[in-house]
């Protein structure tokens, strides 16, 4: 699935741009993620007052000679594009006044040092404003959410937390023109194929008249509408839920977009009345090696072995499940079922399927986690997880890559380091972890 990286949240594209970049899969890119949706949140906020210096004679030069090499590669491009269906009347439509977009770039390649721990990025995602924006938004809309539960077998609930963290309920569509954002980006070497093929898709788009170029606005990175759609994803899944011949995921009414959401979910295993994942606690001597993906038993075998519920009761048999500790032996335990699978195909990080998973049951009427989240510990930032990998790696753990991310091969490799040096194994990389390697 193409996922929706950037501005306006962030967590779709960017998690698999970073699986398009890396070995590992990029499961802590939600914490990069969260640092764009934490600034966005506040953006009403947040006005800088530092002065803008003026750009020097250099910088003018670099720029003015990249504006040229973009036009030499808007050339060459169209011309792919009308090897791949795109009538000539669109693209001289779109690209008669397209320029390069400097800032796009300069975002771009600032986004990877975010490292936020997972509790910041679930106090924002699952807030007090927003849990009761979102409880009126779902009174707003409760008719047509009704209707998409019942189409698509979808929660209303887990639509609006997706709604909900991707644009804060449509409050921050972003207002970036998708077809200038993602040329820039096909231009900008770092990731050509993966944003040429959204810039083709964003084409075929506006062709098909689902919208204009001029409405066609999102993220700086190509995420779009409500519900942060990127143009591959819009053509694999959006839907014309209210039936006026338009697929619309970016005016003001959400409908399209709530429904191609929840149709998205749907088309990639959604099972309604199963939880995305259940707090539990672990018993005493619980066996950390045990905590992993690809270890599955039912909530019923996990109750033998003392894994309950926080009420003290075997979790009920939803289907199998594996126990995730995010923030390894400190913090909350889940137990997650297949749903957190589905949810992952919007987005690969695990604080994003957390921050849906836990603003809808919020949502729902649940209640908050119940252990504490070990919020004095310091996380690793993006060059120290770099270190770590490297260090583990040097070491004979291999990470399959350094990448600066904490994917399931980096937390294998430390289970397995942890395992040899008689630690608890939870796979959790801490800062005393690395000293212990350095
Ligand atoms: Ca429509």
């Amino acid at each position: 699935m193409q996922k929706c990286v950037g501005g306006v949240m962030t967590v779709a594209l960017w998690a698999s741009m970073v699986q398009a970049d890396t070995t590992d899969t990029g499961k802590w890119s939600g914490s990069d993620a969260l640092g764009e949706t934490i600034q966005l949140a506040s953006a009403d906020l947040a006005v800088s007052l530092r002065p803008v210096p003026r750009p020097s004679i250099e910088a003018l030069q670099v720029s003015a000679a990249a504006a040229a090499r973009f036009q030499v590669w808007l050339s060459a491009f169209q011309d792919r594009a009308r090897q791949q269906g795109i009538s000539q009347r669109t693209l001289s439509q779109v690209f008669s006044d397209i320029t390069f977009d400097e800032d796009i770039i300069a975002r771009d390649r600032n986004q990877a040092e975010f490292s936020k721990p997972i509790w910041t990025y679930l106090d924002s995602a699952v807030s007090d404003t927003r849990l009761s924006n979102g409880r009126a938004a779902m009174q707003r809309h409760r008719q047509v959410l009704k209707q998409i539960e019942a189409e698509y077998g979808v929660e209303k609930e887990v639509v609006t937390a997706i709604w909900g963290l991707e644009t804060s309920f449509g409050s921050y569509r972003g207002s970036s023109r998708t077809l200038r954002s993602l040329a820039t980006l096909a231009f900008d070497a770092r990731r050509a194929q993966f944003f040429e093929t959204q810039l083709i898709a964003a084409l075929q788009i506006v062709q098909a008249g689902d919208v204009s170029a001029a409405n066609m606005l999102g993220s700086w990175a190509g995420a779009m509408g409500h519900t942060q759609f990127m143009p591959t994803s819009y053509l694999d899944h959006a839907v014309d839920f209210d039936g006026d011949g338009r697929r619309d995921i970016w005016s003001d009414d959400p409908t399209d977009a709530l429904a191609s959401a929840a149709s998205y979910l749907a088309q990639h295993g959604w099972t309604k009345g199963q939880p995305w994942g259940v707090e539990v606690r672990l018993p005493a001597g619980f066996d950390y090696a045990s905590a992993r993906r690809d270890f599955t038993r039912m909530p019923s075998e996990w109750a033998a072995q003392g894994v309950v519920g926080t009420d003290g009761n075997a979790v009920p048999d939803h289907g199998r499940a594996a126990i995730l500790l995010p923030a390894g032996g400190q913090g909350v335990a889940l137990m997650i079922f297949d749903n957190f699978s589905v949810i992952e195909a919007y987005n690969g990080a695990d604080a994003y399927v957390i921050g849906i998973g836990h603003l809808s049951d919020r949502l729902a009427g649940g209640v908050s986690f119940q252990s504490n989240w070990p919020r004095a510990d310091r996380v690793l930032s993006f060059s120290e997880k770099k270190e770590l990998q490297t260090r583990l790696t040097e070491a004979g753990f291999d990470t399959k890559g350094i990448d600066g991310r904490t994917g399931p091969n980096t937390i294998n490799a430390v289970r397995a380091y942890q395992l040899a040096q008689g630690l608890r194994p939870d796979g959790y990389p801490t800062v005393k972890l690395l000293d212990r390697l350095r």
